[in-house]
């Protein structure tokens, strides 16, 4: 049973890693970020209010980020267990999320932080060229990662193992070594 926390700024490469581990394992791969994309995309209630935010490299009010997860690991699917990509992205998420896998039953994750320097991450995220990709839009997400998110690191540091590894190596060494730390 699997169930993962990748944390990392903009452009470690946690979505590439956690597609490539979900599609192996067989189990979802839960991207906060594509599920806004597709609501935005189909236009739902919850897309409308995120694409302000998203546009400008904000973050999502927690409420609805906390809302969309919960009715997403309540799906039975995620029996088999889970990755989680781009979530939390708050100390106030990680706290929601705590008592929400006590309550679903499904306690016992793994919390994977992908370490990479900000020069890889701008270059990874210039040439990724999505529609958030602008100069200025990736310098704000850097700097709410670094004042909203890179505190979970230290949050979960103090609760239970948090791994770090290596951001900036080839995406199959990457791979190689979140296989290894994942079966230890
Ligand atoms: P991502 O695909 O993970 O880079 O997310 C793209 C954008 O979606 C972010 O810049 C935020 O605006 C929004 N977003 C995704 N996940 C979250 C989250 N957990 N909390 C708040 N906003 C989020």
């Amino acid at each position: 049973m699997t169930r993962l926390i990748f944390l990392g700024p903009p452009g470690a490469g946690k979505g590439t890693q956690a597609k490539t581990l979900a599609d192996e394992w067989n189990i979802p791969h839960i991207s906060t970020g594509d599920i806004l994309r597709q609501g935005l995309k189909d236009q739902t209630p919850l897309g409308v209010k995120a694409q302000s935010y998203m546009d400008k490299g904000e973050l999502v009010p927690d409420e609805l980020v906390q809302e969309m997860v919960q009715e997403r690991l309540s799906q039975v699917d995620t029996k088999s267990g889970w990755i989680l990509d781009g979530f939390p992205r708050t100390v106030n998420q990680a706290v929601f999320l705590e008592k929400l896998l006590r309550i679903l039953n499904q306690n016992g994750e793994k919390v994977v932080n992908l370490d990479v320097p900000d020069e890889t991450v701008i270059a990874r995220l210039l040439e990724r060229g999505r529609k958030d990709d602008s100069e200025e839009v990736i310098r704000r997400r850097l700097e709410v990662y670094r004042s909203e998110t890179a505190p979970l690191i230290d949050f979960y540091s103090s609760r239970q193992t948090l791994v770090s590894i290596n951001g900036n190596q080839s995406l199959e060494e990457v791979t190689a070594e979140l296989k290894k730390v994942i079966a230890s």
